[in-house]
Parts: structure tokens; C-alpha cells; sequence
């Protein structure tokens, strides 16, 4: 299965909780949380992987 990873987004004044990222099979080792926005408020340093 192609990685699911919960992203919860720890800027203070972003009022998003958490969201999911679903990859497809050909999504490149080499991309991490950095590559990624907040879909809410857009900052790309607050966002914080969930270890389930
Ligand atoms: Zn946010």
C-alpha cells in the first residue's frame, strides 16, 4: 500500500487540526513533510508528521 501519513499543523494561529496525505505508488522516496504546505494556512514549517 502506498504510505498514508497523518500531518497535524502546529502553527498557533491555524485553526486546522490535522489532515491526511494519501501517495500513490509513485511518489519518490525523497519527499518528506518540507515539500509540503499547510492546506489551511500554507506555512510549510508547522506541519508535523502523527506516529500512529
Ligand atoms: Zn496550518
Amino acid at each position: 500500500m502506498p504510505e498514508t501519513v497523518e500531518v497535524v499543523c502546529t502553527a498557533d494561529e491555524c485553526e486546522l487540526d490535522m489532515f491526511e496525505m494519501h501517495y500513490t505508488y509513485d511518489m519518490p522516496d525523497s519527499v518528506g513533510l518540507s515539500d509540503f504546505a499547510c492546506p489551511y494556512c500554507r506555512q510549510t514549517d508547522s506541519l508535523s508528521k502523527v506516529e500512529l
